[in-house]
């Protein structure tokens, strides 16, 4: 099992290795080059919408593609260089050819201090400038001189693109999982999460789940609010939703709940950490971070929370360029894709079952029950899983809804409930409560 996790966990870490090199950005090249990597290990189709289109209060931009970017000294010599490093250009940048002197360039100059080594990663979506990124050491060493400054790239009307891998399952109720895309030469922040979305993506298209998944592969931010823009009559589909960031550094898990705070999804990633062995942190939902910022606002309301390791902002080497191969190790990587597919065994098997001799106890070691779950060691737990199902089997509690009151984790209670059912003590409640009201909730905000 856990050289099977670690092979899985090395796969991961070769595909953030593929990906590393690859300069994106919220649109271009880069993210279609990235798309066409991951439609190689699942079925994806890519997306797109047209620069300038409205989508609510956003417009889509146009399309950035760089070539080349360098500032050289006097003697012509690249002082720096983006074939070294596609951090050293600010995202978005417009294009520049020009000579200045050191002090004239200087304000588009952003470094370190703090971290003299490393690169900072910035970027200018949404206002037209221009900038280098450079490391505090390199920049303090640049002498006055006249350099010649070049930013070989364009801005032109284009598309936003983006990935979807849609996976059917018995039913049409969706379970969202998104990350982002944009992010160039970094590999927490972006490309964990693309790798781990990947994996979970394949792992659940060579099944046929309950519900129907979609895996979204979007820039951030513009790439949330373009595919909610194009998609608002089907959210009301999605029952529950993750975002997945930064889940290949070594920090301990870290669950954002979503807005509503007490969803089905909330109450199973919560589940699955208390009993995962690890330590973790629960953090309330907070109108900043990454894409549940959209599924969440007010007029959505998603059920979508994010499950990382250590959050945005938090290591330092966060938007740097150490944020690289290094920090992404394939143990943690591993561990966290062992996290998502807790969840999603959750809750694809959470179902509300009634119990068919609810007056007393029935005489469980009768049909042999109290033999029949697990070694020795889990079978008092398990014995207790089993009073527990059967005596809140009403209909009105859901197998985890049992889990959570009984303080076990998801997997033993369910092992218990199929027991149950298999000597007819149990059987599924006609109407899923939990599903009800989650359809309530749908129904009252569109
Ligand atoms: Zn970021």
């Amino acid at each position: 099992m856990d050289s099977a996790r670690n092979s899985v966990g090395e796969e991961m870490h070769r595909f953030v290795a593929e990906l590393y090199p690859i300069c994106r950005s919220l649109t271009g090249q880069g993210v279609r080059e990235t798309l066409r990597i991951i439609g190689r290990e699942i079925p994806l189709e890519q997306r797109e919408v047209a620069s300038g289109t409205r989508v609510f209060d956003w417009v889509v931009p146009r399309e950035w593609n760089i070539r080349d970017a360098y500032i050289k000294n006097s003697a012509g010599e690249r002082v720096v260089d983006f074939r070294k490093s596609n951090l050293h250009v600010v995202s978005y940048s417009v294009p520049v050819k020009a000579r200045m002197r050191l002090a004239e360039l200087k304000p588009h100059l952003y470094s370190l201090p703090a971290h003299p080594e490393w690169i900072p990663y910035r970027t200018t979506y949404y206002s037209e400038d221009w900038g280098f990124c450079l490391s505090h050491r390199r920049l303090s060493e640049l002498p006055d001189d006249e350099y010649e400054v070049c930013i070989d790239a364009s801005l032109t009307d284009g598309k936003l693109v983006w990935g979807e891998c849609y996976i059917p399952g018995e039913h049409v109720e969706e379970v969202l999982i998104s990350c982002h895309v944009c992010h160039p030469s970094l590999c927490n922040d972006n490309l964990s999460g693309i790798a781990v979305a990947t994996r979970l993506a394949k792992e659940l298209a060579a099944r046929k789940p309950r519900y129907s998944y979609r895996v979204l592969f979007i820039p951030g931010t513009i790439g949330s609010i373009a595919w909610l823009a194009l998609n608002e009559k089907q959210v009301q589909r999605i029952r529950h939703g993750l975002v997945v960031t930064c889940v290949g550094d070594g920090g301990r898990f870290t669950y954002k709940r979503s807005r509503r705070g007490n969803a089905e999804i909330d109450q199973a990633v919560e589940q699955v950490l208390r009993h995962a062995g690890f330590a973790y942190t629960v953090q309330e939902f907070f109108p900043y971070g990454y894409d549940e910022r959209q599924y969440c606002s007010p007029g959505f309301d998603l059920p979508v929370g994010c499950l990382m390791r250590s959050p945005h902002g938090s290591f330092p080497e966060y938007h740097t360029s150490a944020d690289n191969l290094e920090l992404v190790q394939p143990r943690y990587l591993a561990e966290s894709l062992a996290r998502y597919l807790e969840v999603v065994e959750v809750l694809e098997h959470n179902r509300t079952y009634v119990n068919t001799q609810p007056k007393c106890e029935p005489q469980l070691g009768r049909r042999g029950l109290y033999q029949s779950i697990g070694g020795d060691s889990d079978a008092a737990r398990g014995n207790l899983a089993m009073l527990w199902v059967l005596n809140l089997s009403d209909g009105g509690h859901s197998l985890l809804d049992i889990a959570r009151r009984a303080d076990m984790p998801f997997g033993v209670v369910r092992n218990a409930a199929t027991a149950l059912c298999r000597h007819g003590l149990l059987r599924e409640a006609p109407q899923d409560t939990a599903l009800n009201q989650e359809a309530l909730h749908v129904a009252q905000i569109t």
